[in-house]
């Protein structure tokens, strides 16, 4: 079992401590709408309402709980990090509100108690109660977990067992599931820290029914006269309702929806022993890494469905990337390293997080982005309709907030992601300053890691107290790492990396330094000949973190640098840039615009000129003097 974990430097450290310190409390005020210009959230006060401890209107969208929910748990997870009284105080008050606001059947959702009180479970497909019951309980479990305080879970447990009157396999019961996932995920969550059966029932239950025909989406719509919730509707695929989740193929719709089910397929996998399940998780797994991902780890390729479009279609400029996907990326990925420990979810997991997670806040952690282009031109953001979804800088909040309290929770939560424990020992998978108190079978171990991560990879890994008996830790080495070197107490040790760990079994005791050396250089990426958008481009990478050019750095116009494959990058930590990062240093080219018509005879040479290019990390982008920024860059011979 692993005790605890505590990030104690780093840029995770930072990341965390921004989130902790400057997230949470700015979206608490958020929540309460007491952040001057920002769009009354309403959410608190729709609870109050609710509990009959305020009078209005509901405020909001038919989520709009979910966004306490998502501050909650970041909240307990934040709980981990540094006590804070206040804080608690708001979690123990609003958990107040949870059992006021509850009807006496269980039932717990402020949109259809104050709005529509009639309309209850009538549109599973559009109306995200059982997403916002998901959230609910996920938060429930993270307070339980952090705090041992049982009454959250209680709200939610009765909430739960309201649910399971309603849908399920029994007859005069809807048999249907939501539109928008993430319930199964939380049902893995409390079974596995309750142990209760009704958890693991409903989570199975949810799964198996998926995309079954008849189409309960079809029927439901059917009996409600085709009315939409909002005024759209969208086909089957969006909600990976189309087929049985067995038998689903490709990454499709709306991409968070998506990796929302993958993860709690990945779960209910595992869980059950389901190796149909598996297969399916690993069958979309593919679809998604090798065809619809792109280099940033960041997902979808259209704003329309906020989702997938079809294998190789990444645009850059108009990339829907929404910062919520990557963060279920990273969720979907965990749960494959649960399933089965290779390294590639663990490689996954990071890009994922470094490079599409992170730029979704500012430096500062009071201003995000929604949305996550490779590439943005701010005057074509402006003025070009079709790109209106696209903010050239980050916001303060926005009316549909679902990401700024995901990113908090994921943040708030990271601890979570550095090691994995399984019955053949423990496995590293992401890196940094911290110190874990583990329980092996045979004894209680202490492991303080130090190192630069993510920019260098020499990780040292300092050991107190005493396995008694040989115990198996797996470190994993990144596929972009080449040559490692691997010292145990002085001397150097010859391990071989299998499916991305090396392993080291030993009694593990006080004293016991052991240093992953893992070389790390600048690589230059090119996309598959099918990716359109990349054509005759690179992308570069260092470790874990995906590069890109800025109009701060680079001049405007960024289109006209050319930069050629293999030509020397010098990379250097500069502490006053961007919060402390390494930045890539190159020659490069910028081609002479000396057209002044619009169109003219193209010349057999292009006339340019030598330049330095200097690349900054992609997640730190839009903290300057707003401009252009590109990932991709042109490619020179
Ligand atoms: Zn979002």
């Amino acid at each position: 079992m692993i005790r605890s974990v505590k990030l104690d430097g780093g840029l995770l450290r930072n990341k965390q401590r921004v989130a902790v310190e400057k997230m949470l409390p700015y979206q608490w005020a958020a929540l309460n709408d007491q952040v001057e210009g920002a769009e009354p959230s309403g959410c608190v006060n729709n609870f109050k309402i609710a509990a009959g401890k305020a009078k209005g209107e509901h405020v909001g969208l038919v989520f709009q709980d979910s966004d306490a929910a998502k501050y909650l748990e970041a909240a307990a997870w934040a709980e981990q990090v540094k006590h804070d009284a206040s804080r608690r105080k708001n979690v123990t008050q609003m958990i107040k509100l949870f059992e006021k606001a509850q009807m006496e059947d269980g039932y717990l959702n402020t949109w259809y108690t104050l709005k529509e009180p009639g309309k209850r479970w009538t549109n599973l497909r559009e109306c995200h109660e059982l997403y916002v019951a998901g959230h609910m309980l996920e938060a429930a479990v993270a307070w339980f977990r952090t705090t041992g305080d049982r009454s959250y879970l209680d709200v939610m447990e009765r909430n739960i067992d309201h649910i399971m009157t309603v849908i399920g396999p029994e007859e005069g019961k809807i048999h249907g599931y939501g539109g928008h996932e993430v319930l199964e995920m939380a049902c893995a969550s409390a079974y596995e820290v309750t142990g209760q059966e009704k958890y693991r029932a409903l989570m199975t239950y949810l799964i198996d029914e998926r995309g079954k025909e008849p189409n309960f989406f079809d029927e439901e719509l059917n009996s409600r006269n085709g009315e939409s919730h909002w005024s759209r509707n969208w086909p089957l695929s969006y909600f990976q309702a189309h087929k049985p989740v067995r038998e689903q193929t490709d990454a499709d719709g709306h991409a968070v929806r998506a990796c929302y089910l993958y993860a709690g397929m990945a779960d209910a996998a595992r869980i059950n022993g389901d190796d149909s399940l598996t297969a399916a998780c690993k069958t979309l797994w593919r679809s998604l890494v090798d065809k619809r991902m792109y280099v940033t780890g960041a997902l979808g390729s259209t704003n329309v469905i906020e989702g997938f479009t079809f294998d190789y279609d990444l645009p850059n400029e108009r990339a829907y990337s929404e910062t919520c996907a990557a963060i279920a990326l990273v969720f979907f990925a965990q749960r494959m390293l649960r399933l089965e420990p290779a390294g590639e979810y663990g490689d996954v997991m990071e890009r994922a997080l470094y490079s599409a997670v992170l730029p979704g806040v500012s430096e500062e952690g009071d201003k995000f982005f929604y949305v996550n282009p490779l590439s943005v031109w701010p005057e074509a953001c402006q003025k070009n309709n079709d790109l209106q979804f696209v903010a050239a800088q980050r916001q303060p909040w926005f009316g549909c907030a679902c990401c700024p309290p995901n990113l908090a929770r994921l943040l708030c939560s990271l601890q979570n992601y550095l090691y994995l424990q399984r019955d053949d020992g423990l496995y590293a998978i992401l890196y940094g300053s911290s110190t874990a108190q583990v329980e092996t079978p045979a004894g209680q171990i202490s492991i303080r890691q130090r190192g630069g991560y993510p920019w260098s990879a020499r990780q040292v890994f300092e050991f107190e107290g005493d396995t008694n008996e040989p115990y198996s830790i797996f470190f994993r080495v990144p596929a972009w790492c080449k040559k490692y070197e691997a010292v145990l107490n002085g001397q150097t040790v010859a391990l071989v990396c299998d499916n991305g760990f090396v392993r080291l079994n030993r009694r593990w005791q006080t004293g016991d330094k052991f240093v992953l050396d893992m070389k790390m250089e600048v690589r230059f990426v090119r996309a598959n000949a099918a990716v359109r958008a990349d054509a005759g481009k690179v992308a570069v990478l260092r470790g874990p973190v995906v590069y890109c050019a800025e109009e701060a750095d680079n001049g405007a116009n960024l289109s006209a640098l050319t930069i050629s494959v293999g030509t020397k990058v010098t990379a250097q930590y500069c502490k006053d840039l961007l919060g402390g990062v390494v930045a890539l240093e190159a020659k490069g080219h910028r081609e002479l615009a000396a057209l002044d018509t619009l169109y003219g005879d193209a010349p057999r040479h292009i006339e340019r000129v030598k330049t330095p290019i200097r690349l900054v990390p992609y997640f730190a982008w839009g903290n300057r003097t707003p401009g252009e920024m590109d990932v991709w860059l042109r490619r020179e011979d």
